[in-house]
């Protein structure tokens, strides 16, 4: 009891003068044969020239866990510069804080100096000023952070605890500044200095935040949580790219599930996919979600890719819904009704929400299929098993059927459909089906675009 309060007093002053708990293997487990190893002869190489060189961030935390890190940063006190000079497959890269990036085969390593005060906002470069090395927004967002620091400054201008830890792999030790240690065994989330600040100083670790913890099982701790709410608006005003960047990382995570329901927990989503909203108060769309992101987890978590235009296609489907339904009754036909409704909300979502617009072209594919597979007759069926996309269409549409929008037996007719040869499929054809082309021969209209790619 006594010692665990000296401990603590400790801490609390090594933390407050800037010294660093040295942690050796048996406390955190790390032995340097799991280390990548790209980042051990970066840091290696580093050591040898004299230089500081740490495993830091989330590839020490990972470790910790007995997580396989997803990749690896090393900490220097060398500029980028004398790291470039080090690493003959190496380059500096970024303008507002160069970073150098180390490479060995087919692995990077991002290789930084030791940052000094206050934390960097990635991708910002565009609104940052030469010359103008700490300047914030109106709303406290930190647009240019470039200043070189101690090793302690540099844990200090990170945003959490368990994400301030360096692992030296010459002596196998972690340097723990800021107590990262206790927090990872104890499963807590802490935002390093005061919550509010280090939001508006950059509101996008209100998302690590919460994919972080998502991801680890982990608590947010009672300060770190509390300002999120009332700051999630904040998050209008980051730009785009970087926002799209961290859903898309939150949804390759193999968490998303889990990530998608705290985001909407801790009030985060207004920021980041309105529409989350909307369609997550919708009985048919929730499953629909749910199901998406599940399926979604369990190929990341089974090594697969996940494209992202499939994964926002299922994202906002209920609204192409919503609208596809809602054009119908005004008396259009199906396939012309589901293209504009394709329009809108692509449109919304790339105004409002930043799915970038090279996305859009899979996800209009994806739902253009979709009336597709109810016309079972003459050679449409065939035509639609060879398209290059049919797979992304079919995935697609088992999830509608298990959602239970649409009939089950749709899917699996589709699914013995592929696998059936000619004469089977003959056999399979069901005539009724396929109204669109004839309707249009009689009304004579243009067809809509998504008829034309039915042809
Ligand atoms: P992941 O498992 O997603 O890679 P990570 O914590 O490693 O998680 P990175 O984006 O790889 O995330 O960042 C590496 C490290 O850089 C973090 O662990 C943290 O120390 C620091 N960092 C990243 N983003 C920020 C930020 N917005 N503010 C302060 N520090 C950050
Ligand atoms: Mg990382």
């Amino acid at each position: 009891m006594i010692q665990k309060l000296i401990r603590r007093i400790l801490n609390k002053k090594s933390a407050a003068s800037g010294k660093a708990t040295i942690l050796p293997l048996r406390k955190h487990g790390i032995t340097r044969d799991r280390i990548s190893p790209c980042a051990l002869k970066v840091c290696e190489e580093l050591r040898a020239q004299r230089f500081a060189a740490f495993v830091v961030g989330g590839a020490v935390r990972d470790l910790v866990l007995g997580a396989e890190p997803k990749d690896y940063d090393v900490a220097t006190d060398a500029t980028p510069e004398q790291v470039r000079d080090v690493f003959r497959r190496s380059r500096i890269i970024g303008r507002r804080f160069r970073i150098v990036h180390v490479m060995c085969g087919r692995e990077t390593i991002e290789v930084t100096t030791f940052r000094g005060q206050a934390a960097p906002v990635n991708g910002e470069d565009d609104e940052a000023e030469e010359g103008d090395d700490h300047r914030k927004s109106d709303s406290g967002r930190l647009l240019r952070d470039n200043v070189f620091g101690s090793q302690f400054e540099d844990a200090a201008r990170r945003d959490f605890t368990v994400n301030a830890l360096y692992y030296d792999p010459t002596t196998q030790e972690v340097w723990d500044y800021l107590n990262g240690m206790a927090d990872l065994k104890r499963g807590v989330m802490r935002i390093i200095g005061d919550a509010e600040t280090r939001y508006r100083e950059d509101p996008v670790r209100m998302l690590r935040a919460v994919r972080l913890a998502a991801k680890l099982g982990f608590k947010l701790d009672a300060a770190t949580q509390k300002p999120i709410r009332a700051l999630a608006g904040l998050l209008q005003d980051v730009p785009k790219s970087r926002l799209f960047d961290e859903m898309l990382k939150l949804f390759h995570s193999g968490h998303a599930l889990a990530s998608a329901h705290r985001i909407r927990e801790e009030g985060l989503h207004h920021g980041v996919l309105p529409l989350l909203d909307v369609i997550l108060e919708q009985p048919m769309g929730e499953r629909f979600i749910t199901l998406a992101l599940k399926s979604t987890d369990e190929r990341v978590n089974a090594g697969k890719p996940v494209s992202p235009a499939f994964l926002f296609a299922t994202l906002v489907w209920h609204e192409v819904l919503t609208r596809w339904q809602h054009y119908q009754t005004q008396d259009m036909r199906p396939l012309q009704a589901l293209d504009e409704a394709m329009d809108d909300v692509i449109q919304t979502q790339v105004e409002n929400l930043a799915i970038p617009r090279r996305y859009t072209a899979g996800m209009r594919e994806i739902w253009g299929m979709q009336p597709r597979f109810l016309q079972r007759a003459g050679q449409r069926p065939f035509r639609l098993v060879e398209n290059l996309k049919f797979r992304a269409g079919f995935d697609f549409l088992l999830l509608r059927c298990e959602s239970g929008e649409l009939d089950a037996q749709v899917g699996q007719w589709w699914e013995r459909f592929q696998h059936a040869s000619d004469e089977e499929r003959n056999r399979m054809l069901i005539k009724d089906e396929a109204p669109a082309r004839k309707r249009r021969r009689r009304g004579g209209k243009k067809p809509s675009a998504v008829e034309s790619a039915a042809e």
